[in-house]
C-alpha cells in the first residue's frame, strides 16, 4: 500500500514512512492510493468478533509490509488493553433507532485514546527496531495532547511536546497534560487559540531544517494513522446493529473532520452506511461550507465545548482532494486561497461532498439543553461534545435508519458545563481520582515559531 499526498508533489511513501513522517513535505496530508475494500462476507464475519480482532481486519489491508501480521496483531491488543471497557466501544440505546457509541472508556477519557494508544505501539516498534529516536509535537484543543502524552509518557526514542491553548482548555484536559512526571513530557501553554497551535505546528514542518533536525513526527490527525485507527468503531458499531444486512447511519461531532472522515473511510471500504452527519458547535465553519457558502476563516469563539473549537479544519483537506477527484494541483490552490482568508468550492466538488456528508450545528444553548434533556429522558449524563452530535443527529435522522451517534467524550472530562446543565458533578473515574491532587508542570510560550524551536531543540535528550 503507497500513500501520496493531497497535493501531489510530496513524495510516495509506504504506511511506515507515512506514520512517521506526519504532515507531507509539500504541506499537504497523506492517503493511501487506493481504498481497499471488504466484501459483504467479510463484514458479515465480523458478527460476534472482539473489537481487537475487527481492528486487525479493517486495519491489515492499509499497512502494507510494515508490520507483519503476528506483530501487528500483538500491536492492537497491547493498544486496547488500555480501554477500560470489556467492549472497547460500547453501544447505548438513547431512544428506538438512536444510539450512542461511547468512545470515552480509554485512559485519557476521549475518543483520541483509539488512535494515538495504536500509535504508540506502532511508533515505538518501528523505532525500536531501526534504533531511531523522533520528536513529537502536538497541537492541541485539549484531548490530543492528553492522549498523546499518556501514549508516549516515559519513552526512550520519543521527546513530546504538546502546544495547547492558554486557558482554553478544560482543567481536567490540562492537569492530564501538566500532571505526569516523565522527563520526555513537555505540555506548552500557547499564548493563542487552538487554530494558532496548529498554524505553529505546520511552521514547524515546513521549515525543514527544523524537521530534520530534531527528527519531527506528528500525531494530530495530519496523521493517517489516527484516521485509519478510527475507521474500526464504525465497523463494530455498524456490525452490532445489522450491517451488512441493513443500512446505518452515523452523527459525529466534528472539528478538525478526522473522525468523520474515518466514516467516510468505512463507507468507501463497503460498510453500508447511509448518511453521514457532521455536527459542529458555534464555531461552524465545516456546516457553512457544506451549506454551500464556501471556506472562509472568522474568529473562534470560546465555547463550551473546546475541543471543537476551530476554524481551520485540517483533514477537509483530504475530504476536498477526493471531491475534486483527486487533483493535487487544485488542492493546494484551495490552500493558498485559505491563507488569504477563504475559497469557494466547485460546482462539482460541492455536489460530491453534499451527496457523501449532511450538516449541522448546535448554539450553547441548545448543547446545555440537550445534555439536560437527555440525563431526563433517559439517564445518560453526555458531554457537550457528545450532546451536539446527539441534538444534530435529532434534527436529521430517518426514524427508519438505526442512527449511531459517536460520543467523543466522558461528561467528566468537562464536569463545568455539564454541572452547569444539570446540577450533578460527574465524578472522575476511579483510576483517575487523584488527578486535582498531583502537581502540576508546563511552560507557558508565546504564539511564535522562532522561540517554539528554539525551547523544543534545548529540551530534546538526543
Ligand atoms: C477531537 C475531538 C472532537 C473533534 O474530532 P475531529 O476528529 O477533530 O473532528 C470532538 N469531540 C472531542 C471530545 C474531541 O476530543
Amino acid at each position: 500500500m503507497r500513500y501520496i499526498s493531497t497535493r501531489g508533489t510530496a513524495p510516495i511513501l509506504s504506511f511506515e514512512e507515512a506514520m512517521l513522517t506526519g504532515l507531507a513535505r509539500d504541506g499537504g496530508l497523506y492517503v493511501p492510493e487506493t481504498i481497499p475494500t471488504l466484501s459483504r462476507q467479510d463484514i458479515a464475519a465480523m458478527s460476534g468478533q472482539s473489537y481487537e480482532e475487527v481492528a486487525f481486519t479493517v486495519m491489515r489491508p492499509f499497512i502494507g509490509d510494515t508490520f507483519t501480521d503476528a506483530e501487528f496483531r500483538q500491536l492492537i491488543a497491547q493498544a486496547y488493553a488500555s480501554i477500560g471497557h470489556d467492549a472497547r466501544a460500547p453501544l447505548v440505546e438513547l431512544a428506538p433507532n438512536h444510539f450512542l457509541l461511547e468512545l470515552f472508556h480509554g485512559p485519557t477519557l476521549a475518543f483520541k485514546d483509539f488512535a494515538i494508544q495504536l500509535i504508540g505501539q506502532m511508533f515505538q516498534l518501528a523505532l525500536g527496531r531501526k534504533n531511531e529516536r523522533v520528536t513529537i509535537v502536538g497541537a492541541t484543543s485539549g484531548d490530543t495532547g492528553s492522549a498523546a502524552i499518556e501514549a508516549f509518557k516515559g519513552l526512550d526514542n520519543v521527546d513530546v511536546f504538546i502546544l495547547y491553548p492558554h486557558g482554553r482548555v478544560s482543567e481536567v484536559q490540562r492537569r492530564q497534560m501538566t500532571t505526569p512526571p516523565e522527563d520526555n513530557v513537555h505540555a506548552l501553554a500557547v499564548d493563542g487559540d487552538f487554530d494558532d497551535c496548529q498554524a505553529r505546528l505546520k511552521d514547524m514542518f515546513n521549515d525543514f531544517e527544523f524537521r530534520d533536525g530534531v527528527r519531527l513526527a506528528g500525531v494530530n490527525s495530519i496523521n493517517w494513522g489516527r484516521v485509519l485507527a478510527q475507521v474500526v468503531y464504525y465497523f463494530t458499531s455498524a456490525v452490532s446493529l445489522g450491517a451488512p444486512g441493513r443500512e446505518i447511519s452515523f452523527t459525529v461531532p466534528t472539528g478538525n473532520f478526522g473522525d468523520i472522515f474515518a466514516g467516510y473511510i468505512a463507507k468507501r471500504m463497503g460498510l453500508p452506511i447511509a448518511d453521514l452527519v457532521v455536527a459542529t458547535n458555534q464555531n461552524d465553519i465545516l456546516h457553512r461550507c457544506l451549506s454551500g457558502e464556501g471556506y472562509h476563516k472568522g474568529t473562534v469563539h470560546p465555547s463550551i465545548s473546546p475541543s471543537m473549537d476551530i476554524q481551520v479544519s485540517s483533514n477537509f483537506e483530504r475530504a476536498l482532494f477526493d471531491a475534486y477527484g483527486r487533483d493535487g494541483g487544485a488542492v493546494a490552490q484551495l490552500m493558498n486561497e485559505l491563507g488569504q482568508g477563504g475559497f469557494e468550492v466547485s460546482q462539482g466538488a460541492m455536489q460530491a461532498l453534499q451527496g457523501l456528508y449532511r450538516s449541522g450545528r448546535a448554539s450553547e444553548a441548545e448543547t446545555s439543553a440537550t445534555i439536560t434533556d437527555m440525563l431526563a429522558r433517559t439517564g445518560e449524563l453526555l458531554c457537550p461534545h457528545s450532546a451536539i452530535g446527539v441534538k444534530v443527529a435529532n434534527d436529521l435522522r430517518d426514524p427508519k435508519v438505526p442512527m449511531v451517534t459517536l460520543a467523543t467524550a466522558h461528561p467528566a472530562k468537562f464536569p463545568d458545563a455539564v454541572e452547569a446543565a444539570t446540577g450533578i458533578r460527574p465524578p472522575l473515574p476511579a483510576r483517575m481520582a487523584d488527578l486535582y491532587d498531583r502537581s502540576e508542570r508546563l511552560t507557558r510560550v508565546p504564539n511564535d515559531v522562532e522561540t517554539l524551536m528554539t525551547h523544543i531543540k534545548g529540551n530534546i535528550r538526543a
